[in-house]
């Protein structure tokens, strides 16, 4: 298969989509990343890599970092992580409060913004530096030393951050965060914060499409097993309120982020991750999602 000219030929379709969409704007620092970028990128277990467009720059990353959570929540709990999360799709917006109160202060799944505070809990409490647990965590993943927290972003999400902060206080008043609100929203931010490039993604996820090792190093991350039940999630719960729609159109786990990233893998085959900044009515990147679309069609690969 070639990856390449089919990237290339992507690149070329998506064209006239390009400023389709709106791009993030509940942070200053967001609203100002141009709408026309387009990156796209792929590494196969083989350990082989294409790219076309800005595939070095680097973006908010944004919910895509809800993975590397999970992944460390999931090693250190096990078990125990599911009797303080769900494993379902919430079917209400990202950073909804409604659920909350119903089901007494456990998010539907771990990729929701109240599940992935639950998260930032568990690794609060489990580590003793856990803003710097996760970045050498992501950048040993990455193979990237200079992969790091975007602070002006972060301290923009702490500025406009109240209704995360409502959700983490909510779930503390039904005991399922057991640190200071203001230490788990610290690390949730900067988490969010983190500046990857379509380049970094692929290589930082390589191990989902690997059995859980990395492609090249082969070293074990986690279990086959957790790379299974996280590809599970991201299946039903990676990309907010339009999972459906992503599994039908593109037929592969993945996740988005505001910043108009997307990672999604085909397990035992490649990661692929796309980031265009324009955000459809779901808040997944417009173009990402069309190209993704395009690129599953192209080469006939969907875990269908
Ligand atoms: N920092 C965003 C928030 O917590 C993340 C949004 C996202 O990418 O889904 O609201």
């Amino acid at each position: 298969m070639n990856y390449q000219t089919i990237l290339e030929d992507i690149q070329e379709e998506i064209k006239p989509l390009l400023g389709q969409g709106k791009v993030a704007n509940y942070i200053p620092a967001l609203g100002a990343i141009p709408i026309s970028k387009f990156a796209m990128a792929i590494k196969t277990i083989d350990n082989k890599e294409y790219s076309v467009g800005d595939a070095e720059e680097s973006f908010s990353i944004q919910s895509i970092s809800k993975i590397f959570s999970f992944a460390l929540a999931l090693k250190e709990l096990r078990a125990e992580l599911w009797e303080r999360v769900g494993k379902e799709p919430s079917g209400t917006a990202f950073n909804s409060l409604i659920q909350l109160e119903f089901e007494h202060g456990i998010p539907r799944n771990p990729f929701i913004n109240a599940g992935a505070l639950v998260m930032t809990d568990i690794l609060t409490s489990t580590y003793n530096d856990p803003k710097q647990t996760l970045l050498d965590l992501v950048r040993e993943l990455a193979d990237n030393p200079k992969v790091n927290f975007d602070e002006v972003v972060a301290k923009s999400e702490n500025e406009w951050g109240d209704r995360n902060r409502a959700l983490a206080y909510f779930i503390k008043d039904f005991g399922n965060i057991n640190n200071a609100v203001d230490e788990v929203l610290d690390l949730y931010f900067h988490q969010c914060s983190l500046s990857m490039s379509c380049l970094d993604l692929v290589r930082a996820f390589s191990c989902l499409a690997n059995a859980g090792k990395t492609v090249g190093a082969n070293k074990v991350i986690i279990s086959e097993r957790q790379t299974k039940r996280i590809n599970s999630l991201l299946m039903t719960c990676g990309t907010y309120d339009a999972v459906g729609d992503f599994a039908y159109r593109v037929g592969l786990p993945g996740k988005s982020g505001v910043g108009g990233g997307i990672v999604a893998i085909m397990p035992g085959h490649f990661v692929i991750s796309v980031w265009s900044p324009g955000l459809n009515e779901s808040g997944n990147s417009l173009v990402g999602t069309k190209a993704l679309e395009l690129f599953t069609t192209k080469t006939k690969t969907s875990i269908f």
